[in-house]
């Protein structure tokens, strides 16, 4: 059962849904691309039918080749507290620490106020 749609049948293909949702191509889409997407399509199914919000973000993580190191998605686990957002992290070193600037933002003031408030005791 397929549920994301019919897959894209070619390379030119391809690279036309790509440019009707909006992405820049650097450059032109090759045959070795479409396999690529292919797999991720089939990876990509296997996120959709996953019920649990990390189940989906780990098996995003566990998508292969190109895709496992960049993106990887993350609920800030290591950084911001108070956020639930699971944001793609697109920095090459998987050091993104925020879902968004005003979360960025938000986390800088929280740390902030934390060190300026120090209790008296
Ligand atoms: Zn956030």
């Amino acid at each position: 059962m397929r549920r994301a749609g019919s897959p894209p049948a070619s390379a030119d293909e391809l690279a036309d849904r790509c440019r009707t949702a909006g992405l820049v191509l650097e450059r032109p889409v090759e045959p070795s691309d479409l396999d690529q997407a292919l797999a991720v399509i089939d990876a990509w199914t296997q996120v959709v039918d996953a019920t649990d919000e990390r189940e989906k973000a780990e098996l995003v993580n566990a998508m292969p080749a190109r895709s496992a190191a960049y993106p990887r998605l993350t609920d800030h686990a290591r950084a911001a507290a108070g956020c639930e957002t699971i944001f793609a992290d697109t920095s090459r070193n998987a050091r993104q620490r925020h879902c968004s600037q005003p979360c960025a933002n938000r986390d800088a003031v929280r740390r902030h106020r934390a060190r300026r408030s120090t209790p008296a005791t």
